[in-house]
């Protein structure tokens, strides 16, 4: 027997317990709360390294980073010290009334200092808030309020593209471009609008390359320039690579053309670093990765390695000096600079500094995982396996000589995600693409043991198929 029943017996009173008063009063985000109730949710208690443990005391390899923010890994002491020091000392401050407070100063110091310059510009200031969404939330304020100063306030336009995510607040789900976000809520509020994105393996022509397609795609962002009017549009905001659209890496054509379009329209480019920095493509930026230079760049999630909430804005000084001279901006939140937030995110960027964690993605586990990961394309079921830096997908196709998908119905992808979960590996489902984002601090031999556990998700995943007579005609 090797039913899941059987590896997994019933769950412990304890955890019933909290699963029951769970469905009673917790709103979980992006959840169908009937099916979750029906379930019961998996209770996590502890976690060190890559594993997290379950309240039924199972072992589950983290391949997402908790949500692709653990960079540094779990049990880290020295964050969890960092927090309590600043707690004892000065627990918080606001930085509203003329005031400030060390760990933001000395953060603010530090990100800009890590942050090359982009023609010759430097990112001279930072923009604290406490996630990702409020840091897009303000990007729109932002970018606003730089063209008034500007003198071209009909300059409001913000363009994004489709299967984007920047965050789940009215302006940020809106600059986001998830269908099923936007039909709840009349979203995008007006002002932003959207191309597509540069996938292509949903949008190349036939033979065409790569390299031609990326620049055919960047070249969308043209048209919809010329469409809404030149005079128009205010920013393009842009994930380096797609995350929670389903790690969607562009071809290397894509970003330098998309970066003289911009050059050429003078319009601010935003770099929505939320996933992208602080090691996971290899680089502290992403726009390093891409030889792009962004006006504005988002960060969040790994900034202190998700141990405790913090977001903001990298401003590069083209924009900040205007922002500056033009007078109070009338934005901020409470816990802009937070003392506590910022201590664990110096804490944080001094570890990753430490060991070396975005050179060693960008020049040993990085390549590495690339190469492990390719070896999965042959699987029968994997189409095509695909990796940047410390970001991966594979995608699920019923037939891999076409790559002709399964019918959306079967919900494949959901069948591989709750195998990899009693296998013993996080990995998440976006449709039929299977993805991960590990910690970087994982070893060559952390890889191997992902790579082996996503291996037997697959099988077991490509068992069910063929009992249930699924797989392609002629393959067995
Ligand atoms: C997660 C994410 C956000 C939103 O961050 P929150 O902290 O969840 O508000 C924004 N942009 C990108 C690219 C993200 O991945």
């Amino acid at each position: 027997m090797n039913a899941p029943a059987d590896r997994f017996p019933s769950p412990s009173a304890h955890t019933r317990a909290l699963q029951a008063l769970d469905s009673a009063h917790f709103l979980h985000p992006f959840t169908d709360h009937q099916a979750l109730a029906a379930k019961g949710a998996r209770v996590i208690t502890r976690a060190e390294g890559i594993y997290v443990w379950d309240s039924e005391g199972h072992r589950i390899l983290d391949g997402m980073s908790g949500l692709w923010c653990v960079n540094a890994g779990y049990g880290r002491r020295e964050l969890a010290e960092a927090a309590y020091r600043q707690m004892l000392e000065l627990p918080f401050y606001n930085a509203f009334f003329q005031t400030t407070t060390e760990p933001a100063v000395r953060l603010a110091q530090r990100l800009t200092a890590l942050a090359p310059p982009v023609n010759g510009r430097r990112f001279s200031h930072v923009f604290f808030t406490s996630s990702g969404s409020e840091a897009n939330d303000t990007n729109v304020r932002l970018v606003r309020r730089y063209w008034d100063l500007m003198g071209q306030p009909q300059r409001k336009v913000i363009i994004s593209r489709w299967n984007a995510y920047h965050g789940s607040t009215v302006a940020a789900a809106s600059l986001g471009g998830m269908a099923g976000m936007h039909a709840q809520g009349d979203l995008p509020i007006p002002g932003i609008v959207h191309i597509e994105q540069p996938y292509y393996w949903q949008h190349r022509r036939s033979d065409e390359t790569p390299a031609a397609f990326g620049l055919r795609a960047a070249r969308w962002l043209e048209e919809k320039i010329l469409e809404v009017g030149p005079e128009r549009v205010a920013a393009f905001i842009a994930e380096p690579v797609q995350g929670a659209g389903g790690v969607i890496i562009p071809p290397e054509t894509y970003w330098p053309e998309v970066q003289r379009i911009v050059d050429k329209y003078g319009i601010l480019l935003i770099s929505d670093e939320v996933i992208c920095a602080f090691g996971r493509l290899g680089h502290w930026f992403a726009y390093e990765r891409f030889g792009t230079q962004p006006d504005l760049v988002t960060f969040a999630k790994a900034v202190t390695s998700g141990y405790i909430p913090l977001g903001g804005v990298l401003v590069n000084e083209r924009v900040a000096r205007v922002l500056i001279e033009g007078g109070e901006f009338t934005h901020g939140y409470t816990y802009s600079g937070h003392p506590v937030a910022c201590a664990v995110a110096l804490a944080n960027l001094d570890l990753m500094a430490r060991e070396h964690l975005p050179e060693r993605v960008r020049h040993d586990t990085g390549p590495y995982l690339a190469q492990r990961f390719a070896e999965l394309t042959d699987h029968p079921l994997v189409g095509v396996a695909e990796t940047c830096g410390f970001v991966a997908g594979l995608i699920l196709v019923r037939d891999k000589a076409t790559l002709a998908p399964f019918p959306e119905e079967w919900a494949v992808g959901m069948t591989c995600r709750a195998h990899c979960f009693d296998t013993g590996v996080v990995m998440r489902a976006v449709g039929d693409r299977m993805i991960i984002a590990p910690p970087l601090v994982m070893t060559r031999a952390d890889i191997d043991d992902m790579i082996a556990l996503i291996r037997r998700a697959l099988d077991a995943t490509w068992a069910d198929l063929r009992q249930q007579g699924k797989t392609a005609p002629g393959v067995s």
